[in-house]
């Protein structure tokens, strides 16, 4: 009879400890259903490149004078640049131009080097693709302009990581209408339209001296 007095006892302390522990845990889920998001909603929602982003290279055939200058200071001998000379100009004529982005490492030298900057970094970071191949970009697409988040209507670009005001790394006890960090797409838009306004009305000022 002690014995089954014991059995009773264990079980109901384990029951409470069961309990305890399934009340724990849930305490943990709803104190989450609290707090405001901090990750970015990817495709709807995009982080703006930073300014000095390394993205995909673009290429301007036109400027190329085929000097071969970006293959010797890239550390792989990545760019194809294929030419024949023109007898008549006595010059290299461009027939050709390549990188393959599943190799490039976006060093920048190429650019860094261009004598003629014809080549340039973007923003642009979503080059995955089925195929590795498909990440040979030849001349046609490397000029192709880059695609730029502020640009695309349907997503919300974020200039920061997270929701959260400013400085404020804890999520919990945030009055429901604090501001979230980084700006509203209409703000980057106006902030970047004043810049290249300012910019426009520099290089007009300097031109007209
Ligand atoms: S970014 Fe660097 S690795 Fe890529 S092609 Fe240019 S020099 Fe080569
Ligand atoms: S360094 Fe510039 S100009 Fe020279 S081949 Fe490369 S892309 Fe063309």
């Amino acid at each position: 009879m002690p014995n089954f007095f014991k059995q009773v006892a264990d079980y109901a302390k384990e029951t409470r400890q069961a309990a305890k522990f399934i009340g724990q845990g849930l305490s943990v889920t709803f104190d989450h259903m609290k707090r405001r998001p901090v990750t970015v909603q990817y495709p709807y929602e995009k982080l703006v490149p930073s300014e000095r982003y390394r993205g995909r290279i673009h290429f301007e055939f036109d400027k190329c004078i085929s000097c071969e200058v970006c293959v010797r200071v890239c550390p792989i001998n990545l760019p194809v640049v294929d030419w024949e000379f023109d007898k008549e100009s006595k010059k290299k004529k461009l027939s050709h131009y390549s990188i393959d982005f599943g190799v490039c490492i976006f060093c920048g030298n190429c650019v860094e080097y261009c004598p003629t900057n014809c080549l340039s970094m973007t923003e642009e970071y979503e080059l995955a693709s089925y195929d590795r191949h498909d990440l040979n970009y030849d001349s046609v697409a490397l000029g192709r302009l880059p695609y730029k988040v502020t640009d695309d209507p349907m997503v919300t670009p974020l200039r920061e990581l997270a929701y959260l005001p400013k400085g404020v790394m804890n999520p919990h006890g945030l009055p429901a209408g604090s501001r979230r960090a980084g700006q509203r797409p209409e703000e980057i838009r106006a902030e970047m339209e004043a810049e290249s306004a300012a910019t426009k009305s520099t290089d007009s000022e300097e031109e007209a001296q």
